[in-house]
């Protein structure tokens, strides 16, 4: 369908130039023309016509947050080269499932979590020879409960870095956060950049940063972010929670 009768198409084509327009002068400003960050689109909510629609205008990479969902999605649009990334909270007993379509889980936070993943993999390795799933330690940027938006706390991130590093079929990829509602991103940014100086220090291969939403790309590519989940800014509001 061309753009003339696929409004929707025309609308993402806008909003993803928008973005790109933003992510281009923050690269720009920060100096990181050589090492921009990866583009993920977080879809949750939205239809997988949205996502099919993305991957036309040259997205590769996606986000969802709820397993039931992104599996119906990935299995719906298997015949698109895409890499699917879990971003949000997940329990240890959807470890199986998500291993069957995602690239990465962004959102690991105890190590119950890296062995059930760990296992899932051994056994998807063995029924479809899969590479490696790429895994974040998402850490918590809160200083108090206050405003929590999930993560392990920062002590617990070289006890996570081990239990990836030496699971088979899991590659820990780096560090994953949320900046705190109300708080200025780009402190929060700036102490992720810290923890991450300190995880590369004894894991250098794990120098990935996940962060950076749509209110707050700018701060995350100031601070080192390598991975940006960008949501509402590229696909309208989310339809209300179901
Ligand atoms: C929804 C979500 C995003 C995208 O947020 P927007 O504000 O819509 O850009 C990013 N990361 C996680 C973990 C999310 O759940």
């Amino acid at each position: 369908m061309d753009e003339q009768h696929d409004p929707r198409l025309a609308e993402l084509r806008t909003r993803l130039a928008a973005v790109r327009h933003r992510i281009d002068d923050a690269v720009a400003v920060a100096g990181r023309q050589d090492s921009p960050p990866r583009l993920i689109v977080v879809t949750k909510f939205h239809p997988a016509e949205d996502v099919r629609r993305l991957a036309s205008l040259g997205i590769t990479d996606v986000g969802e947050n709820r397993d039931q969902e992104a599996a119906d999605k990935a299995a719906g649009l298997a015949g698109l080269d895409l890499h699917w990334h879990f971003v949000g909270q997940l329990q240890s007993n959807k470890a199986k499932s998500v291993v069957r379509y995602a690239h990465a889980v962004h959102s690991v936070d105890r190590l119950q979590l890296a062995g059930a993943l760990a296992k899932a993999m051994a056994a998807e390795r063995e029924r479809t020879g899969r590479g490696p799933l790429d895994c974040f330690i998402q850490v918590s940027l809160d200083d108090d409960a206050e405003g929590h938006r999930g993560g392990a706390p920062a002590e617990d991130v070289p006890a996570l870095a081990d239990g990836l590093a030496s699971s088979d079929g899991l590659r820990l990829a780096g560090l994953m956060a949320v900046a705190p509602l109300g708080a200025d991103p780009g402190r929060a940014f700036e102490k992720l950049a810290a923890i991450s100086a300190r995880l590369t220090a004894g894991h250098p291969d794990a120098t990935g940063i996940s962060a950076g939403m749509s209110q707050d790309l700018e701060a995350a590519i100031r601070f080192g972010a390598t991975h940006l989940r960008i949501g509402s800014d590229i696909l309208g509001p989310r339809p209300a929670l179901r």
